[in-house]
């Protein structure tokens, strides 16, 4: 709990005070007042600035954010072209409503994101403001489009909180519990996560059990093929625990969905925009979907999402679907830059920081008997943690106390999954702020087992 001061360096954290101190105290105190209580707040963290992948508490207290704000600002906290291009947008033209008008940012980020989705057919884009809304034109565009109306989703999985993305999430009861009646049509599928195989096989001797139960059971039980419009599946599991499937997974749901008609969704609102070193994590799978939903990085920080399909899929009547804030002038601009900064060098960087932090972290489950996994792509790592490594018993306490003494000392991760800690720093991470993170983190565990 006392005071720690790390170093003078701006690029690393700093604490002056114990935490929270006096301002971030009176904030929380306000807050509790007055916000609602449904937001999870893991520690007494409050922000004053950030300025790439460092933010500042109310109290001066500076820190290494390893959430990005939770994979949001892919290009870092208030980056300097980021903030021109959203000063000079605001001077320029707030909001329209491209629901009923027509300008130059719309049309020019739907060409970007037109141009940067995985696969060659031409694609049109519409825009809301988070994942949960990309999510939700998502299924509508897939209902509409086939004309069918169930959809299949996986457990584990989130795609948000509005009534249709909620429907399709299986991660926690408290995101479902006293909601209902909920969606319709809605089947769930077990998730490839290989640590914990719900069919209890080995990588070795996997026959994509996973997509067999959609063909063998849900499509020939519950779900004729002729009813399910879509499977809408993370292509690396975010809030279900950093969970990455293999690929074979990919080229089985894409041929399952192909002889049965059903649309491919992929909801990218995480592990897309660059995140996984790659534009999109599709790409390290070579899988295409039908419709990809995307949101969290696209804006650095600005509220929007998307929903992008093949042209002629997306391919719905005028009042069909729209938002009136959705795809605003300044998120635009956001994107556009953000892009930019993407393509020129940042998803590079995160090929690259990923590839360094792996390393580094690789042998963690031989030199600690609480990791049981180190998996991830680019900048989307989890770390696993278990009470014993050949029962795989999950280490949820273990979990939460590291990360709560992360914090402490100046790094700020955040959980996923049961017993998962999150790495998604900003994609401008460097290598000393890598190293930062996991020597902090290898204290923390030392400290927590005394092991190693
Ligand atoms: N889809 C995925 C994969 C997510 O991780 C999230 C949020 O964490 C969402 C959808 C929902 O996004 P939002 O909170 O912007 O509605």
């Amino acid at each position: 709990m006392g005071t720690t001061v790390k170093t003078a360096r701006p690029d690393l954290p700093m604490l002056l005070t114990s935490l929270p101190g006096p301002r971030a105290q009176a904030l929380i105190e306000r807050d509790r007042q007055v916000v609602s209580p449904s937001y999870t707040r893991t520690y007494p963290l409050a922000v004053a600035r950030g300025d790439g992948a460092m933010v500042e508490d109310l109290d001066g207290n500076r820190f290494l954010d390893f959430n990005a704000g939770i994979a949001v600002v892919a290009s870092g906290h208030c980056h300097p072209r980021v903030v021109e291009a959203i000063q000079r947008q605001a001077a320029r033209l707030i909001h329209m409503s491209g629901t009923d008008f027509y300008y130059e940012e719309m049309v020019a980020l739907a060409e970007a994101l037109a141009r940067i989705a995985p696969g060659d057919a031409p694609r049109r884009v519409s825009f809301g403001n988070s994942g949960a809304e990309a999510i939700e034109g998502s299924i509508k565009l897939a209902r509409y489009a086939t004309g069918r109306e169930k959809i299949i989703a996986f457990y584990g999985s989130f795609h948000g909180r509005t009534m249709g993305a909620l429907s399709l999430t299986a991660r926690k009861a408290v995101q479902r519990g006293g909601f209902g009646p909920l969606v319709p049509g809605v089947l769930h599928a077990p998730y490839p996560y290989c640590y914990r195989c719900p069919s209890g096989r080995e990588p070795g001797n996997c026959a994509v059990e996973c997509v067999k139960f959609i063909e063998e059971t849900l499509l020939k039980t519950v779900a004729p093929a002729n009813e399910v419009a879509a499977i809408v599946v993370e292509p690396v599991q975010g809030e279900g625990g950093y969970v990455v499937p293999p690929r074979k997974f990919f080229d089985e749901l894409a041929r399952v969905a192909k002889q049965n008609g059903i649309l491919l969704i992929f909801d990218e609102v995480q592990s897309g925009m660059g995140r996984t070193g790659r534009m999109w994590a599709a790409e390290h799978f070579e899988a295409v979907p039908d419709i990809l939903a995307v949101a969290k990085g696209i804006a650095s920080g600005m509220p929007l999402g998307a929903t992008i399909a093949r042209s002629e899929l997306m391919n719905w009547p005028p009042g069909a679907h729209a938002s009136t804030f959705g795809g605003n002038p300044v998120a635009c601009a956001a994107a556009l830059v953000t892009i930019a900064l993407l393509e020129e060098e940042l998803v590079a960087n995160a090929a690259r920081m990923g590839a360094y932090l792996m390393d580094r972290l690789r042998d963690w489950p031989r030199r600690f008997p609480n990791v049981g996994e180190v998996r991830g792509l680019g900048l989307m790592i989890g770390i696993e943690l278990v009470e014993d490594q050949g029962t795989r018993e999950k280490a949820p306490g273990l979990r939460d106390k590291l990360v709560e003494m992360a914090f402490r000392r100046g790094l700020l991760v955040l959980g996923a999954g049961d017993c998962t800690i999150r790495l998604c720093p900003p994609l401008v991470i460097s290598r000393d702020q890598c190293d930062f993170a996991v020597e902090t983190l290898e204290e923390c565990l030392r400290t927590l087992t005394s092991a190693g």
